[in-house]
């Protein structure tokens, strides 16, 4: 039996990545740091509750305790942080906010889920990017220019890139699911965090021959 963990699962894209690795056989941890949302959640789609906040260590660390043993880890908990946050008006802490949650805790939570992984005979870990993180989508001016969510999804990827050099014998990950209507972004998405879910739901269940340390969207490989 696989056992896989998606972090931030109680909505959006991270609930929908639950449906469809419970629909592909999987034992599914549904993590959320609010227990009464996250056992909802987990209670309505059949999966198993774990709370954990990805900026909280001690409760990442008793969940890899409660979990035990993991095959497939998906970082998918994220935040905007609101405001724009361009450059010249920046507020620090604002930003250093939104990289607490989607830089460092998706390192706190790799941590300590590595050595559950290493155990793991198939592990796979999927970190939830973001094309606007895209330094060449940057360039070319595609992105909006703010210096907190944009810049926290670019040095996921990096991040990914370096445990993928670190873990040889994983396939480690990032996607982007695309623009979906989810409360992150007041619904102005145009596609459903359904098929935002895909991308993941595809790395996460990767053959052993499947690549490792790239950036994917549902069509393919997105340019760094
Ligand atoms: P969402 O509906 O706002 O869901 C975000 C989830 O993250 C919620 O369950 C939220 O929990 C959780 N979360 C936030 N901070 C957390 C923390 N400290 N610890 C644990 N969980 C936390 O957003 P979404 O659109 O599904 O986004 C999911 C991922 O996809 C994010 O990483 C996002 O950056 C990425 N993404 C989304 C889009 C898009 O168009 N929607 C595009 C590109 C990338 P609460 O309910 O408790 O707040």
């Amino acid at each position: 039996m696989t056992t896989a963990l998606v972090t931030g699962a109680n909505k959006g894209i991270g609930l929908e990545i639950v449906k469809q690795l419970i629909a592909k056989g999987m034992t599914v941890y549904l993590a959320a740091r609010d227990p009464e949302k996250g056992e909802k959640a987990a209670a309505d789609v059949g999966a198993r509750f774990v709370r954990l906040d990805v900026t909280d260590a001690e409760s990442v660390r008793q969940a890899a305790e409660t979990v035990g043993s993991l095959d497939v880890l998906v970082n998918n908990a994220g935040i905007t942080g609101g405001r724009a946050n361009a450059p010249g008006e920046a507020d620090v802490d604002a930003i250093r906010n939104v990289f607490e949650t989607n830089v460092f805790g998706v390192v706190t939570v790799t941590e300590a889920f590595l050595p559950l992984l290493r155990r793991s005979a198939r592990p796979r870990v999927v970190n939830m990017s973001s094309m606007v993180g895209s330094l060449a989508n940057m360039l070319a001016g595609d992105t909006p220019n703010s210096l907190a969510y944009v810049p926290s999804k670019t040095a996921l990827n990096a991040v990914t890139v370096s445990y993928a050099r670190a873990e040889p014998s994983m396939r480690i990950n990032a996607a982007c699911p695309g623009y979906c209507a989810t409360d992150l972004n007041g619904h102005r998405g145009h596609r459903t965090a359904a098929q935002g879910a895909t991308a993941a739901v595809t790395l996460a269940t990767l053959d052993d021959d499947g690549p490792t340390g790239g950036f994917y969207d549902e069509d393919g490989p997105i340019a760094w």
